[in-house]
């Protein structure tokens, strides 16, 4: 059960378009590098609810024939991206169900920490689960309770459930869109022409042309029905929300806005212009690793004067890394992805920029390709603290023995990965670069520190708990 809980994902909503399924779909295209395992929409005229969902690439998953059968004004979709556990057509989102009070969708992007023991509660009382997924969680709860309203049973659902959420809903008459009170995951909120549109990131309004509004705050929910937009704000939210600060480093694409009116790509150039200042080392060139490493290298150049070059080129026809499951076939998915450009790093002595270092594997296998294609030194700049810890919150990391961060020291990684030098960025220096209060961010992964303290039922779901040792 444990391997199961991680995810990462996109979500998206729109209320009040005839083209409603289209836009979604174009939605997650600009969202895909969020999730790239599967993907659905679910659509609805007020009375039926269409479905169509698929694994893979949302290219590949909807026809423009799929596209015209979902009919309606009103659709969510979702992007999910899932290593650990099965991938199972049962568990892709939206999850639909038809129950007591009609037809309901629901798209999350997140992590409950608490599932493992609401699903063996609701087990008891009867329930029956049709997916893996934590998120089932919450459409059981809604289920189960006896609110008036479908507001007053997803406020009532929502209050039993610990961890991450970002969620865009729909029944038959209306588009919610909820985020836990510590505001772990992104939901923006938008409108184009007259529907309101919620998104993981702004990148989805870019792509349709619709305007951003806001962020959906931290334990805010939103209703959108005939009768307009309703704001909620019924949890009590605590007094310094856990923004992901990975999704400034990695995650998030860098032409999008998250976390409020904050743009993504700044941030990650101020991440390498801080790295130069802490890590600054003679070099003839500062090259990035593709694509992620762009706008950090660009900030490392400008900070520490020194040219911007590429020296790596990266075929975009092929999935992230992470995506491949076995350790062999990783190895191979980096010669797959990237490759060496001789002419420019022929006797350099080369700064190379990435924003993270989660095993090593790629790490070691670019140093390797750029001392084959004649560096003469290779300096390593990581544009985040080392990875430790793994995220509990909605992005997909390795079990904490995996990560190198956790076991290895700098040293020791540097020889790993055979540089001439390694150097990371401070968490102070991260924090700094990340907009606004320092205390404002979930750096768990960097700190091994999560914001909410773990019960013993929770440690045990997420595999925290060893007898052998005292659990944390
Ligand atoms: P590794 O070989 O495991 O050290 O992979 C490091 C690379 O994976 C870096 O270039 C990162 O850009 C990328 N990366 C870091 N975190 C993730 C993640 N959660 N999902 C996919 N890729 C990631």
């Amino acid at each position: 059960m444990p391997d199961k809980f991680h995810d990462e994902c996109a979500v998206f909503g729109i209320y009040g378009h005839k083209e409603a399924a289209n836009l979604t779909y174009l939605g997650l295209y600009a969202l895909q590098h969020r999730g790239q395992e599967s993907s659905g929409i679910v659509s609805t005229d007020g009375h039926n609810f269409n479905v169509e969902k698929g694994m893979g690439l949302v290219a590949d998953i909807f026809t423009k024939k799929e596209i015209r059968r979902l009919k309606g004004t009103k659709a969510i979709g979702h992007n999910r991206y899932s290593t650990a556990g099965e991938s199972n057509h049962r568990n892709i989102q939206p999850l639909t169900v038809n129950y007591a009070f009609g037809h309901l969708a629901l798209a999350h992007n997140g992590n409950l920490t608490n599932a493992s023991v609401l699903r063996s509660e609701l087990e008891a009382y009867g329930s029956i689960f049709q997916s893996d997924s934590d998120s089932e969680v919450i459409v059981h709860l809604i289920a189960h309770s006896k609110g008036e309203s479908f507001l007053n049973r997803l406020i009532e659902a929502l209050s039993l459930v610990r961890g991450a959420y970002s969620l865009a809903l729909l029944t038959e008459h209306e588009m919610v869109a909820a985020r836990d009170p510590y505001g772990f995951r992104p939901l923006c909120l938008g409108r184009y022409k007259d529907a309101w549109i919620v998104a993981s990131e702004t990148c989805a309004f870019d792509l349709i042309g619709a305007e951003f509004v806001r962020e959906v705050e931290p334990g805010e929910v939103i209703v959108v029905n005939d009768q307009g937009l309703t704001s909620h704000h019924p949890f009590i939210v605590p007094e310094t929300p856990a923004k992901c600060v990975f999704e400034y480093v990695y995650f998030a694409r860098p032409d999008s806005k998250i976390f409020g009116n904050y743009a993504v790509y700044p941030v990650r150039k101020a991440l390498g212009r801080q790295l130069a200042k802490e890590a600054m080392v003679p070099a003839d060139i500062v090259i990035p690793v593709p694509d992620s490493g762009v706008p950090a290298a660009l900030g490392f150049s400008e900070g520490a004067g020194i040219p911007f070059e590429i020296g790596l080129t990266r075929n975009h026809y092929i999935g992230r890394t992470f995506i491949e499951p076995e350790q062999s076939i990783r190895h191979f998915g980096v010669k797959l992805k990237l490759n060496a450009v001789p002419d420019v790093l022929e006797g350099k002595r080369v700064v190379v920029v990435d924003d993270s270092i989660v095993r090593g594997t790629t790490s070691r296998k670019i140093v390797k390709m750029l001392r084959n294609a004649g560096a003469k030194e290779i300096h390593m700049r990581i544009s985040s603290p080392p990875t430790i810890a793994p995220c509990f919150y909605g992005i997909d990391t390795p079990t904490q023995k995996e990560l190198i961060g956790s076991s290895h020291n700098i040293e020791e990684i540097r020889k790993y990965i055979t540089a001439d030098s390694l150097a990371y960025l401070s968490l102070e220096g991260m924090l700094n670069a990340a907009p606004g209060r320092n205390d404002h961010y979930c750096h768990a992964c960097f700190t091994d520190q999560y914001p909410i303290p773990f019960t013993k039922a929770e440690e045990i779901q997420l595999g925290l708990f060893d007898v052998n040792t005292s659990p944390r």
